[in-house]
């Protein structure tokens, strides 16, 4: 492109809030075959609220849960564990428990030697007590079978809820899950996407049962979902679609996101996002809109020419 239209097609993102970071990117975005979606905080608002609290275990009858030292654990005593244990996080998971338990009048403790699992979960002391906090792995690398919990699990994955369970010193104690919102327009960007005739992926630490129901409400394949993926595998998983010559555009908005938005052909950050994903990536959606993605692409394309 001529130096002239490079000026208005950054000066048309520009009106658009979409920022481009020089002509050669410009330039590049029309060219993106694949367009990889972060889910938590992409497609998703990334506003978490606590929704759902089980006690899980030896009682089968629901009640609670008789630990060793015989302590019943109900509802509110697993959410009290879960999000005194939490304090210390500033995962938005986290922020979620800390104030749904807030929200249920819980008097919080005090956590000691908080410990962060990246991708999987936390671990803290509270009242003395080992409460650990997270994904099926955690517990089960900790030698806390989650099994008697998976059907509470299976329910609240299914509706799309990330379901973390609870365990205190070495019992299962419950699950407890927070739920997001999907963006209005994600299921609208999505289409438009495989109308131009690209490929939608979606990628996310979260588990592959809830990854796959928000995929099927934003309109992607099932086959296009790559769940479970830890921060440091995320830019491998991009590496690996394009082995074959693909151009992918990687649209996230995490520290986690920041080395798969650099390896991608195109990486695209929000605006909202933490600075080093922005800092990694080449395009800037200031809106945080899905429908943005659309826009960039046009905007290189030389379709969007029209400045409303
Ligand atoms: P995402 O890619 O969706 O942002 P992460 O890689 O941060 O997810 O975490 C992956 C999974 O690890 C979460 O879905 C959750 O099950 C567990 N996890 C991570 N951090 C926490 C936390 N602070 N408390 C509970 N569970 C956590
Ligand atoms: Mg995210």
């Amino acid at each position: 492109a001529t130096p002239a239209a490079t000026m208005v097609g950054t000066a048309i993102g520009a009106r658009n809030g979409v920022l481009f970071k020089g002509g050669d990117v410009l330039e590049r975005v029309k060219d993106v075959e694949t367009v990889v979606f972060d889910k938590t905080g992409t497609l998703t608002k990334g506003e978490m609220t606590l929704t759902d609290v089980v006690a899980v275990g030896p009682a089968a009858d629901g009640s609670g849960v008789v630990t060793a030292d015989d302590e019943t654990l109900d509802e509110d005593a697993v959410l009290r564990y879960a999000a005194s244990a939490e304090r210390n996080s500033e995962h938005p998971l986290a922020r979620a428990i800390v104030a749904g338990a807030e929200g249920r009048g819980l008097d919080l403790a005090d956590p000691e030697d908080f410990e962060n699992v990246p991708g999987h979960g936390i671990r803290a002391t509270v009242d003395g007590k080992t409460v650990l906090v997270g994904n099926r792995k955690l517990l089960s690398d900790a030698g806390v079978d989650p099994a008697p919990a998976e059907d509470a699990l299976r329910d609240l994955e299914r509706e799309g809820k990330t379901a973390m369970l609870v365990a205190v010193d070495g019992d299962l104690a419950g699950v407890v899950a927070d739920a997001d919102e999907i963006k209005e327009s994600a299921a609208e960007a999505v289409a438009a996407l495989r109308d131009r005739g690209a490929t939608v992926h979606m990628i996310t630490g979260d588990n592959e049962r809830t990854a796959r129901a928000v995929a099927e409400q934003v309109g992607i394949d099932p086959e296009n979902v790559s769940a479970g993926v830890l921060p440091e595998d995320k830019a491998d998983a991009v590496e690996s679609l394009q082995a074959d010559g693909t151009r992918v555009m990687m649209v996230g908005d995490g520290v986690n996101d920041a080395p798969a938005l650099a390896a991608a052909y195109v990486g695209t950050a929000l605006g909202s996002g933490t600075d080093v994903a922005i800092e990694a990536a080449d395009v800037t959606l200031m809106r945080d809109d899905p429908l943005d993605v659309v826009k960039a692409i046009r905007i290189s394309a030389g379709t969007l020419a029209k400045i409303k």
